[in-house]
Order: C-alpha cells, then sequence, then structure tokens
C-alpha cells in the first residue's frame, strides 16, 4: 500500500478529520436535530444527506491519501562513468530515472511524480496523474457539504430564533443562546475552510481544463492544447457517467501511455 511517512502531512491529515468532525457534529447537534417533527423538513432525511456528502469527501481523501499518484519506477537509468558529470537533461538523479517533460521529483515523497501537480500535507500525498480525480472530489464533497450546513443553520436561525415559530423546534427556547455560540463557533471554522476547499477547487479545475498543473505553470512547461472533454476524461478516467463522482480507481489512457513512451 502506497503511504507517505511524513509527520507533517500526517498531523495535518489528522487535523482535517478533527475539523470535519468538530464542524458536523456542531451542524447536527445546533441546526439539524432542534427541528421538530411536524416541520417541513425531516431532520432524519437531513442528517442521512449530510453523512453521505461527507462520507464522500472522507473516502475520496483517504482513497486519495493511499493511491499512489503515478510514481515512476526507480534505477531503471545508469550512467555511464564517463558521462558522470553531464547527465542527460531529462534524468532524475535522485530516482535514477528517465522522465518526460511533465514528470517531476517531489522531495517529500523521495519520487519522481506523473503529472505531480503539488506535494498536498493535507492528503499526505503528492496530486497526480492517478489521484487529483480523488483530490478534486474530496474539496468538491466539502464545499457541497458546506453550504450544505450554511443552508440548515439559516433553516434553524430562521424557524427555532422567531419566537411564532418556536414550536417548531424540539430544543427548550433557554438553550437558544448556547446554540448561539456554538452556531458562531461551526459557521467560522464551516466558513474558513469553505473558502479553502473552494479556491483549490478552482485551481484544481483549471489546471485540468487547460492540461496543465501547478509545478507545469512554475516552471512554464510547454503544454500541449487538447480539448476540455480530453482533459477530463483523462483526469476522471474514462468518458462521462457516474464514477466521475465516485472515489474509483483512475485507469492509464492509451494515448498518455504512448505520449510517455514518446518521450
Ligand atoms: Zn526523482
Ligand atoms: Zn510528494
Amino acid at each position: 500500500m502506497w503511504f507517505i511517512y511524513d509527520s507533517c502531512g500526517i498531523g495535518c491529515c489528522v487535523g482535517t478529520y478533527c475539523i470535519m468532525t468538530f464542524v458536523s457534529s456542531l451542524v447536527i447537534k445546533v441546526a439539524i436535530l432542534p427541528l421538530g417533527r411536524e416541520n417541513y423538513i425531516s431532520p432524519s432525511i437531513c442528517i442521512i444527506i449530510y453523512m453521505i456528502l461527507l462520507l464522500l469527501g472522507g473516502l475520496s481523501h483517504f482513497i486519495c491519501m493511499i493511491t499512489d499518484p503515478g510514481a515512476m519506477p526507480r534505477n531503471t537509468f545508469h550512467i555511464a562513468k564517463d558521462d558522470i558529470n553531464k547527465p542527460p537533461p531529462q534524468v532524475c538523479l535522485r530516482c535514477r530515472c528517465e522522465k518526460s517533460h511533465r514528470v517531476h521529483h517531489c522531495s517529500v515523497c523521495e519520487r519522481c511524480i506523473d503529472k505531480m501537480d503539488h506535494h498536498c500535507p493535507w492528503v499526505n500525498n503528492c496530486v497526480g496523474y492517478y489521484n487529483q480525480k480523488h483530490f478534486v472530489l474530496f474539496l468538491f464533497y466539502i464545499m457541497v457539504a458546506c453550504l450544505y450546513s450554511f443552508i440548515m443553520l439559516i433553516i434553524r436561525v430562521s424557524y427555532c430564533a422567531s419566537y411564532k415559530k418556536a414550536e417548531l423546534c424540539t430544543r427548550p427556547r433557554e438553550d437558544t443562546a448556547l446554540d448561539l455560540l456554538l452556531g458562531m463557533a461551526a459557521l467560522f471554522v464551516g466558513g474558513v475552510f469553505f473558502l479553502f476547499v473552494t479556491v483549490m477547487l478552482y485551481d484544481q479545475l483549471s489546471c485540468i481544463i487547460n492540461n496543465t498543473s501547478g509545478i507545469d505553470l512554475l516552471k512554464k512547461t510547454p503544454i500541449e492544447k487538447r480539448s476540455v472533454r480530453t482533459n477530463l476524461e483523462e483526469t476522471f478516467g474514462g468518458r462521462f457517467s457516474i464514477f466521475w463522482f465516485l472515489p474509483t480507481k483512475v485507469k492509464r489512457n492509451l494515448t498518455r501511455a504512448v505520449d510517455m513512451i514518446e518521450n
């Protein structure tokens, strides 16, 4: 199994799961559970939808962490004694492997990664060819879960804070001050998380659509122009289907394999 033993990355991952658990438990306690059964919205259905979103986000995160992002095999290139001072430009001396212009070396993973975008401590892994889909899905589901939390908090405030509709809430009115405090905490942490994942998601999608990556942009790597559909199909592993939205394995695209051999 692929796993990076990096203390900073492991700490960030544990932190991510703690934030998710903290915010979701507050939202359920403060916003969803107080909604009474006689309300228009059933709390059980609200919790099930919320759990599905969080489960898909958490699963995408976990699979992103344990998926080989596209590590090139090591020690596949041997330098002759005479050439030791002038290695060919498309070789990584640390991994001793040949690499195409889309392959970059990661100093945390200590490997050359195909189509490396960046090393993300929040998933304790590089984001590359085989796990960019999982990274995007993690950002997407967490963004939707944050939006859902905001909607639930607004519904809770609009139903339960109003004196006339207070009977629609199961929570006693004396507890609303505590609820307000906890709701504000959930709103603040969720808001910061929402901004973070939305910016990251926008950045990832613009890279995918333009067939580039964070490192390629920094290094000004010449990139082949392709259709948006081809770029999306390569990242999400095939033609548009339900599997684009599920954290399933990404298979190597045939045209990409040919491209790798030619480089
Ligand atoms: Zn390398
Ligand atoms: Zn890495």
